[in-house]
């Protein structure tokens, strides 16, 4: 049996006679002492063998490669004091190995190195399909292992200290309401029938409120059929919640507190609650985003009012269209920023050009608060709207002001993303600073400009606001975000539990009642059977864990992700099956590959 594992042992240990298995790390021949770093999922520890104080194992130590599979018995000693190697937790101890057995080979050229020593970035496609390979390695052996002390953290902080309980739901199912394509499942006993994968427990989550759980998680697959856009995976994992009898400050302080214990139990790191809220509209004005980055300042300003009637038509002309004109002011940066990098053909401007913009307009405060007008904002400017434009961003002499001009949409999206940017550009963001924030008040609905009519921004069954009952199409919603650095990472409201509420916002999206009880007929009856007042939400796992890894994307804290084209380069999976397994289920395909 073993005795210990690889990367636990210290100097309390010097003396004590081990049982290690592990992978070969590394093998080095040092004139005839053998150095073996011998690995498991812990992390590495120095065995050493030599024909003179380690006859015995000598032989098969110097036999041994790359990722062996070895069993040792031997001897924990303190390393001598050049050898010590601070770096390593295991680094004051190295083990004489009285024995070594081979448990089983290498018998095949490794696609790349495992050894923890090795930080050449290996190409992800090759880390896809040798993932078992990959996951040997520091890197992805580190952030699984925090994602498992994340979920255990979630699950012990809910269960023990706030009472709830988990929950599993079915994984064939019928649609559910959150938006995006399903993935179907046919039926072989029901003929012509499908089931649809859950995008989200939300339906059975809301039921298990009508019967009375009063406190339900699940640590949930959701399964999503969309393009795969950025960082998405069709199945990825929520932290999926609902809860009775509470407000929206009582969801909120819960959920601060869960939060602050996930980073207080998993990193040690104090997390401050209450968490700073903003109303989607302020966070939309200040940063033209519902998901900002508080690390960085640089917030937007609109000067829509100053410009409206000023001799520069890209400004007059988007304020008189219904559009708006905002400033992003940036401190220092005449200094900073040089006019390439926001003219045609700079980074910056083909950052927000990406973003939808025509093009960014500029002015530079001078020394003497003059202000430097560029281009075709030259002579079209008064000195008096210069002036206010100095007050309302509060620009200081060596301000660069960047502006953007157009419809609202497309003003906020490229200043946010040039804010971003910039922010980055200047090096504005502390890696080491975490920023969690609250976006409430979220609008109950958006226009779907495609099929003309406004459609749910949350899911249909999202509490609109009280106080705005008497207009639902611009009603704010009593909805929230939670957002980590930047990323939104979880997102819930209050539910709608009064059935003359749910028929309005139907109304208001375009649903008949005929075609709601068709959709979630089972929802609404079982709200006919004494329904508490409830509400809930939903985290990404998966990015909550990579933004504590620090990784950039949700496949490294993933065991087996899928690509882009949402495939599997491990499995092949999606694959094609066997004609009688169609048959079976009624199924013809009718793609033609020539079509394409
Ligand atoms: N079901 C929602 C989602 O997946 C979250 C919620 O409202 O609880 O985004």
């Amino acid at each position: 049996m073993r005795t210990n594992y690889c990367g636990e042992l210290r100097a309390d240990h010097i003396n004590k006679t081990v049982i290690l298995y592990g992978w070969v790390d590394r093998r080095r021949d040092h004139g005839g002492v053998i150095f073996i770093d011998l690995r498991d999922r812990t992390g590495t520890v120095q065995i050493v063998s030599d024909p003179q104080r380690t006859p015995e194992s000598y032989e098969d130590a110097n036999s041994l490669r790359s990722e062996y599979v070895i069993k040792i018995i031997g001897r924990v000693c303190k390393r001598p004091e050049e050898s010590l190697n601070p770096k390593l937790p295991t680094g004051e101890v190295e083990i004489y190995a009285d024995k070594i057995e081979l448990l089983n080979k290498v018998n095949k050229q490794l696609p790349f190195l495992v050894s923890t020593s090795d930080t050449e970035p290996v190409k992800e496609e090759l880390r896809l399909k040798y993932r078992y390979l990959d996951l040997r390695r520091d890197r992805m052996s580190k952030n699984l292992q925090l994602r498992h002390q994340v979920v255990k953290a979630i699950r012990s902080y809910l269960e023990d200290k706030e009472k709830f309980i988990e929950i599993e739901t079915p994984i064939l199912t019928r649609s559910t309401p959150e938006g995006a394509r399903d993935y179907l499942v046919p039926s072989r006993v029901n003929p012509g029938t499908w089931y649809a994968l859950p995008q989200s427990p939300q339906l059975f989550k809301q039921l298990l409120m009508v019967s009375g759980f009063d406190r339900y998680y699940q640590i949930a697959r959701c399964f999503r059929d969309e393009d795969l856009r950025a960082d998405r995976q069709p199945e990825f994992t929520q932290l999926d919640m609902e809860l009775s009898f509470v407000s929206v400050d009582d969801m909120l302080e819960i959920n601060e507190r869960l939060i602050a214990d996930v980073f207080k139990t998993v990193k040690n790191i104090d997390i401050k609650h209450p968490f700073p809220r903003i109303t989607y509209a302020e966070a939309m004005e200040k940063y033209g985003t519902d998901r900002p980055d508080t690390r960085f300042g640089l917030e937007l300003v609109d000067v829509s009012e100053i410009v409206k009637d000023s001799g520069f038509k890209v400004f007059s002309g988007a304020v008189k269209s219904g559009g708006i004109v905002k400033v992003l002011p940036i401190p220092g940066g005449n200094e900073t920023i040089a006019n390439v990098a926001i003219k045609p053909g700079g980074d910056f401007y083909k950052a927000a050009v990406a973003a939808g913009a025509k093009g960014i307009a500029y002015l530079r405060v001078k020394e003497d608060n003059k202000i430097e007008t560029i281009g075709a904002i030259k002579d079209n400017l008064s000195l008096e709207q210069k002036q206010q434009l100095i007050e309302k961003t509060g620009a200081k002499p060596g301000h660069l002001l960047l502006f953007g001009a157009g419809s609202i949409e497309i003003v906020n999206k490229s200043l946010d993303r040039l804010r971003q940017v910039i922010g980055n550009h200047l090096g504005l963001i502390d890696p080491d600073k975490i920023s969690l924030l609250w976006v409430t008040e979220f609008p109950m609905f958006e226009w779907n400009a495609d099929e003309k009519r406004l459609e749910p921004l949350h899911h249909p069954f999202t509490a609109p606001n009280p106080e705005d009952l008497d207009d639902l199409k611009t009603a704010r919603a009593l909805a929230y975000d939670v957002v980590y650095n930047g990323v939104e990472i979880g997102g819930g409201s209050l539910r709608i539990y009064q059935r003359e509420i749910q028929e309005k916002v139907f109304e208001t999206i375009g649903l008949s009642m005929e075609e709601a009880y068709n959709k979630f007929g089972f929802l609404l009856e079982a709200f006919e059977y004494g329904t508490p007042p409830h509400g809930g939400i939903a985290y990404g796992l998966d990015r909550w864990v990579m933004l504590m890894a620090r990784e950039e994307s949700i496949r490294d804290v993933m065991a087996f992700p899928k690509t882009q084209q949402a495939s599997s380069l491990l499995t092949d999976a999606p694959a094609e099956v066997d004609e009688k397994q169609l048959k079976e289920l009624f199924i013809a395909s009718t793609y033609d590959p020539e079509s394409e």
